[in-house]
């Protein structure tokens, strides 16, 4: 039986357009792109188309994307590369996030904090949801940072980062957004509804480009401190020779998540995929509940409350089935913690120890959810059975 991958938020497949689009850069095309001659002007000029077509999926001018080695580089450089200079002068600087980012930017938030500058972490609604308000009232004279995300990872639940940004943008802060979780799924527009987005974070493997790739977007102006120290690639802002068949393979993802946006008839047959496993969930299923389900939501994910059952026992009888899923809860040194952002939005641990997500890909068939909504629910019964 094939297996059924509903983890794309944890990392999605190839596309094959993407794997063909980097092949020659494994094999004759090799050159190293700050080198003169005819190869290095070969994989520079592919290292700047990919930039090209990243920067139309943003709207954003093309000199204005450093590639990095993934989401987790880019939250960092956004973070550290905004603050540290501030340490270093020893100014006092605040920055405001939420209490439901990724690792990438808490953690990093974290480690600022503990080196001196004043972190403010948001907490959201029980929807998952930033209220402007919150941001409004946390604001300080000497903020200069504003760090929200966009989608999130475990709930899907999308924040208003454009409003959000106007509101820190009037303070005179600058705004990050970890967009992560966004990309190939929601319009971003740099010149438009994000007008006021200063860094913006992609990671590849979020759409269907290598892992160990990724995106900050950095508007003009910004001035960051870099994270490596060596050679002066991507305009001095992240020395290290280019990742040239990832960020080929990024590029070209790109390019087709532009035109799956355009489409609307794409987009919303993931949406009507996703809706039918969900509403097929809670129909089968007793005593289940959506966390997060009265926000809006990028169209992939799906995250259930299932009362009674433990979503790490569920989790491993799902996988002898055949379906990958998830659950929202981080391993952490052999232990398993109920979810830092289901906890945020005020489940009891016992709430969040039995969550699941779901979330699909552009891969995702009519068939395969037929087949979850078999497999899950008789799941659920077993275990529940057992206990
Ligand atoms: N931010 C969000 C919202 C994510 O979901 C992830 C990955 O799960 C990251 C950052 C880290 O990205 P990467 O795995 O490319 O380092």
């Amino acid at each position: 039986m094939p297996r059924i991958y509903l983890d794309a938020n944890a990392t999605t497949p190839l596309l094959p357009e993407v794997i063909e689009a980097m092949r020659p850069f494994w094999s004759e095309s090799f050159g190293n792109p700050s080198s003169a001659h005819q190869s290095g002007q070969r994989t520079r000029s592919a290292v700047e188309h990919a930039r090209a077509s990243v920067a139309r999926l943003l709207n954003a001018p093309p000199k204005e994307l450093v590639f990095t080695s993934g989401g987790t580089e880019s939250d960092n450089l956004a973070l550290s590369g905004v603050l540290q200079p501030y340490l270093d002068r020893k100014e006092p600087a605040h920055l405001i996030t939420t209490s439901i980012e990724h690792h990438a930017v808490l953690y990093t938030a974290e480690s600022l904090e503990r080196r001196g500058i004043e972190v403010t972490y948001l907490a959201p609604t029980r929807e998952g949801v930033i209220d402007p308000a919150e941001l409004e009232a946390a604001l300080k004279p000497h903020t200069k940072l504003v760090s929200v995300m966009l989608a999130n990872n475990e709930t899907g639940a999308i924040q208003s980062v454009g409003k959000l940004a106007r509101i820190a943008k009037a303070h005179g802060a600058l705004v990050h957004t970890d967009a992560v979780q966004g990309a190939a799924k929601l319009t971003l527009d740099l010149s438009g509804e994000f007008k006021n987005v200063d860094m913006l974070s992609l990671s590849g493997h979020k759409m269907y480009a290598p892992q160990g790739t990724g995106v900050l977007f950095v508007r003009k102006g910004v001035q960051l401190a870099p994270l490596f120290h060596g050679g002066p690639h991507e305009r001095q802002r992240r020395a290290g020779t280019e990742n040239v068949p990832g960020i080929v393979g990024l590029g070209r993802a790109a390019e087709l998540a532009h035109e799956w946006l355009n489409s609307q008839l794409d987009a919303s047959s993931l949406k009507a995929l996703r809706d039918r496993l969900e509403q097929g969930l809670i129909a089968s299923i007793p005593d289940v509940a959506l966390n997060a389900g009265e926000a809006p939501r990028v169209p992939n994910t799906t995250n259930l409350r299932i009362t009674g059952i433990d979503a790490e026992a569920l989790l491993i009888a799902l996988d002898i089935q055949g379906v990958a899923a998830s659950f929202g809860a981080a391993c952490q040194s052999g232990a398993t913690e109920p979810s830092h952002v289901l906890l945020a939005m005020g489940l009891s641990p016992a709430e969040a120890r039995s969550s699941l997500r779901l979330s699909l890909s552009r891969f995702t068939t009519a068939e395969e959810i037929d087949r979850a909504l078999e497999v899950i629910p008789a799941a659920v019964a077993r275990l529940r059975s057992l206990s």
